[in-house]
């Protein structure tokens, strides 16, 4: 495959296609190289290699061929230059910060953004003199309002988890380039197939491949994606050297998750469309989030930005917590658990799980409440879904 045929391709055939070299066996599917070093044919050559006079690998700390095969797909994907693969998306976003703040630096990071993201940022980097402002999301005023003269990142994800609120991209990326600062982008819900935050302006995406990207809830892995320089150069040297590589285990299903990816991000929003719509006729709900819908306040938005809604949905049930507890505890289908992106549906209920740590007060500015419900709609037949659902508003 020569570069040129790579760019010239559409997006499904690049996820199918793309990245991929072959050995001498004449394998049609990708092969996984379990080895953690790489031989040299003399002292030279090894040489040659550490001064980084002759490309090749060295140690799988720093690349691997399966590695490198899902790197090079998921660039194609994005339209990024360069992709870095993580052990998780939690290592990805923390490489992101490693290698492109120092202390001293400030960050404006929406304030729906994953929990242990928040975390991440207040605990961890802000002992090391990372200091971050948290805003809302969707008002572009307070993200501009909160830049000082030594902010230098904006970090936020869109959609919103669990609440389904976006951030319009290009507005924001304006924002951070008239004031000297590099936007991140979690892509972790739409994935590329849905949204391509470089093409709107974003210097640098992130992704938890946990979730979409592997797609069958099998392994952890994460990745960033930008430019040759801030991604091929800084990232990746922070990566080799601090270590949280990708295993090619991993790196090999995740190969294999982007070829289905597209086909299986139409199929989980076209199921959560029909459900999203389903829910909001239903008695005892009080409100429905989803960006499909043309009640959702960003609906516009949503169109403009992304090519189709996705399998998230969030609904509050007037009966409060009560409710909520009894309608996860009365499904047959869903699984009760808080990963999502599966082939399979999953059900949480945010205020005592993921939002659980909140205070009352921060949990209610957040907008989760006590009956609020998420739901990340799978690859089941969508009837056997909403039967499920039905039995369990009853
Ligand atoms: C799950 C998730 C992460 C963290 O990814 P891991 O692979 O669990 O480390 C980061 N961002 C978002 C939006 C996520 O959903």
């Amino acid at each position: 495959m020569s570069l040129d045929d790579h760019e010239q391709w559409r997006f499904d055939t690049r996820a199918v296609r793309s990245g991929q070299t072959h050995t001498n066996e004449g394998e049609q599917s990708e092969p996984i190289f379990p080895t953690s070093s790489f031989v040299f044919a003399s002292a030279a050559e090894a040489a040659a290699r550490f001064s980084g006079e002759s490309p090749g690998n060295i140690y799988s700390r720093f690349t691997n061929p399966t590695v490198r095969m899902f790197e090079q797909r998921l660039a194609a994907l994005e339209d990024g230059e360069a992709c870095v693969a993580t052990a998780s998306g939690m290592s990805a976003i923390l490489a992101a910060c490693m290698a492109l703040l120092k202390a001293g630096d400030h960050m404006v990071a929406s304030r729906s953004i994953f929990g242990t993201s928040v975390v991440l940022l207040k605990n961890y980097l802000g002992r090391f003199g990372v200091d971050t402002s948290f805003v809302p999301l969707a008002d572009p005023k307070e993200w501009e309002r909160a830049i000082r003269r030594n902010t230098r990142m904006l970090f936020l994800e869109t959609p919103s988890n669990p609440l389904l609120e976006l951030a319009d991209i290009s507005e924001l990326s304006r924002i951070a380039h008239s004031h000297g600062c590099l936007l991140v982008v979690d892509n972790c819900l739409c994935t590329p197939a849905l949204q391509q935050p470089l093409r709107f302006g974003a210097d640098v995406v992130v992704h938890s491949a946990t979730k979409y990207i592997d797609g069958q809830g099998r392994c952890l892995g994460g990745a960033v994606v930008g430019d040759r320089d801030r991604v091929g150069k800084e990232v990746f040297g922070f990566i080799r050297t601090a270590g949280p590589s990708m295993s090619p285990f991993n790196a090999w299903v995740f190969l294999k998750g982007l070829e289905t990816l597209s086909l299986r991000m139409k199929a989980h929003s076209a199921s959560a469309a029909i459900l999203a719509q389903w829910l909001s006729q239903q008695p005892g709900i009080a409100r429905v989030y989803y960006p499909g819908l043309a009640s959702h306040p960003q609906h516009d938005l949503a169109v403009r930005q992304q090519s189709d809604f996705g399998g998230l949905i969030s609904f509050e049930l007037e009966g409060g917590k009560e409710a909520a507890w009894n309608l996860i505890d009365s499904l047959r289908v869903f699984s009760i658990t808080a990963n999502l992106g599966d082939a399979k549906s999953t059900i949480t209920h945010p205020a005592t799980t993921t939002h659980g740590r909140l205070t009352p007060e921060e949990r209610a500015q957040s907008g989760v409440s006590d009956g609020l419900v998420r739901i990340s709609v799978g690859l089941e037949d969508v009837e056997d879904l909403r039967q499920d659902l039905e039995n369990g508003i009853r």
